[in-house]
Order: structure tokens, then sequence, then C-alpha cells
């Protein structure tokens, strides 16, 4: 079964122009707009304030990683007090989560001009921290009604980021293509992300000013968020759900850190679905395919160098494999143990 979704989706360049015309087609007369306050995003945010004018009523440049339920808190009231009818976000999943957290307590209308390739703004779920524990919850309020996709945003995004970024988007498209709610139409959008992050991770990496390149990589990451949204995820977004929530490491760069070791220990139970993602890299073994394009590009390989502890990887394994979910391999605590120490090590997968 297919379920298609509902969003309405804009892609190109210069396409951020069109978000007043886009929020005015939602309804919107008093919008909260919402950013990170990254000095990085200043000018682009500050444009499309003067584009929406005199439609923005009020203002929240605060959103943080992993969405802590205690600033939703504190937005909620501005959008009581303002009489908010329209949420507007630009950023990266960060800012997208804090605007999802908001419209599943108001159900207020989202539009989300993405500046990652995190691929949030396709999915209709939300992970949300309260003292320092992640949940994720999944509704059918949490999807943003529009996006508007404009690659001219993401060139300013660093190298580090883009492939930590991307990688993330690449995770997406992996565990879609072994979720036991698999589709040949998710199958077909995974097996297409596959292929263009190969291409394009390598060629934004080494000019990240490459337009082309920048375009099929946010088209992979959007390719790759509806597969997050439509079918269930396994074992690597489990371990990274974990080590971010309860370890506070940071969301892409952990990705980006244990994608080839999930990859490898679930090899062996998933050899059709690792058959198409190396044929997708243009490569023999995916799961060391995967290691090699991070390695390519810079990106990070250890658990270590992100500031874990060797001490903390028992717990971690005994957290990730406390409670049974879908994978197409059997969780051991032993084993995701091992996988873990590999990670940690930044070892090149067997
Ligand atoms: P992020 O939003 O925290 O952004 C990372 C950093 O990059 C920030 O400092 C930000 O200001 C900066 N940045 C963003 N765009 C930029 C640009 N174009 N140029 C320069 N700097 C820029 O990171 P993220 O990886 O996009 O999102 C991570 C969050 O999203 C996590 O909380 C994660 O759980 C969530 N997420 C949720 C889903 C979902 O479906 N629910 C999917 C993916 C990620």
């Amino acid at each position: 079964m297919h379920t298609a979704s509902r969003s309405r989706v804009l892609f190109g360049a210069g396409t951020v122009r069109r978000v007043r015309e886009e929020a005015e087609r939602l309804g919107a007369f008093r919008v909260l707009l919402l950013s990170d306050g990254s000095p990085a995003l200043r000018k682009d945010t500050e444009r499309l304030r003067e584009d929406l004018g005199d439609l923005v009523a009020a203002e929240f440049d605060g959103a943080a990683m992993h969405t802590p339920v205690e600033v939703t808190e504190r937005v909620l009231e501005l959008v009581r007090d303002q009489g908010v009818d329209c949420l507007v976000a630009i950023g990266g999943g960060s800012t997208t989560g804090l605007s999802k957290a908001l419209a599943v307590r108001t159900d207020l209308p989202q539009l989300i001009v993405p500046t990652t390739y995190a691929g949030s703004e396709v999915t209709p779920v939300l992970g949300e921290t309260v003292d320092g524990r992640k949940t994720t919850r999944s509704s059918p309020a949490i999807l943003p009604e529009t996006v508007v996709y404009d690659v001219e945003l993401t060139l300013g995004l660093p190298v580090t980021a883009s492939v930590t970024s991307g990688v993330n988007a690449l995770a997406h498209a992996v565990e879609a293509l072994y979720s036991p709610d698999a589709d040949p139409v998710t199958d077909a959008m995974a097996l297409e992300a596959v292929a263009a992050i190969a291409r394009a991770l390598p060629a934004v990496h080494d000019d990240p000013s490459d337009v082309e390149a920048r375009a099929e990589l946010l088209q992979a990451a959007w390719l790759a968020g509806v597969c997050l949204g439509a079918v269930g995820m396994g074992l690597h977004h489990k371990l990274c759900h974990t080590l971010g929530g309860t370890f506070g490491l940071p969301h892409a760069e952990t990705h980006t850190v244990v994608l080839p070791h999930a990859m490898a220990y679930n090899a062996p139970a998933a050899p059709e679905a690792m058959e198409r993602i190396a044929r997708a890299l243009g490569v023999d073994d995916a799961p060391t395919g995967v290691f090699d394009l991070i390695h390519r590009v810079g990106g990070p390989t250890s658990l270590r160098d992100l500031g874990m502890t060797e001490a903390d990887l028992d717990h971690a394994a005994e957290l990730a494999t406390a409670q049974p979910y879908p994978n197409p391999r059997e969780l051991t605590r032993a084993g995701i143990a091992d996988l873990l120490r590999d990670a940690w090590q930044g070892n090149r997968p067997a």
C-alpha cells in the first residue's frame, strides 16, 4: 500500500520570493516567522521578512536542536498573544522541528523553507526532547502544508555541514529500502536519492558553489525525506536517536558516522536491498561504499571524534536494544555493542 503525501512543494532557484504568495494561499494574515538566529542565515531571513512585509505578526529566532519542549512552550505564548494564523520557518531540521511542535499543538498551517538536507519538512514525524529524553510522534497535523525549496539558500551551507546533512538524507533512503513497509514507489524514490547523493556529494565537496550539484542534492533530500515520512526506519535511525537524545551527540554528524556500520550490521539480513544500494552507488559493496564516499568528502568517521566516551558505549547498546522494533536483522546487545565500538574507533566496516 502506498499513501501519497498531501504537501505542496515548490522547487527551484529564487523560489523563496514566492513565499508571500504561498503564505496567502494558506490564508495567512498573521505570520509567525521562525528561524534559529544563525548569522549564516541572517540575510536570507531578513529578505524573507521584507517579502512577507505586513503579514509578519511576530518573530522567534531561537529554534534549538532536538526541539526542546520548554522552547516550544515559550513560543506558544507568542502564538496566542499575537493571534498567529500561519507558521513560516526558514532553516534546517531544528527550525522545522519547532514549527512542527507548534503546529501539532495548534493545528496552524506551516510553510517551510529548508536550508539543509535533513528532509524533515516532508515528514509527519516530530522528535522532541524533555529533560534530555527524546520522544518521537507522528500525526497528519505535523506534516507541513507547503515547502519552498530554494537551492540558492543552500549555497552558503558549509562543506562539512553539507556532507553530514547529505549523509543524513542518504540514511533515510537506505533504511527505506529494507523497511518492512517499503513499496515500489518508495523504492524508486530511495534508489534515485542514493544515486543522486553519490553523484552530488563529491561535486558539492569539490565546489560548494556548484548550483547544479546543490540542486541535485536538495532534490535527493526531498525524495529521501518523503521516504522517511512514508515508511518505518530501522536500527540506524534508532541508534542515532539514542546517541543524539541521551548522549547529546550532534544529529547529522552522528548519522554520518553510524550509517556504514548500521548497514554492515544489517547487510547479511538484507542482501537484496544492499545489492540495489551498491548498484545505485556504483560500487561492489554497499556499507564499505558508503564509508568510502564519506571518507572521500571529508566527513566524520568516528564517534570518539564527536565526543562520545568509551564508557558510554555499553549503555548506548543497552538503550538501543531495550525495546524491540522492526529491523532486518535481529538486534542483540552484544552485536550492537560491537557495531558501536567499530563506529567509535572509526573502523572501515569489514
Ligand atoms: P540544524 O537545523 O540544527 O542546522 C545545523 C546548523 O546549520 C545550524 O547552526 C544552522 O543555523 C546552520 N544552517 C542551516 N542551514 C544553513 C545554511 N543554508 N547555511 C549556513 N548555515 C546553515 O540541523 P539539521 O541537521 O538540518 O536538523 C537536525 C534536526 O532535525 C534534529 O533535531 C533532527 O532530529 C531533526 N530532524 C527531524 C526529522 C523528522 O522527520 N522529524 C528528519 C531529519 C532531521
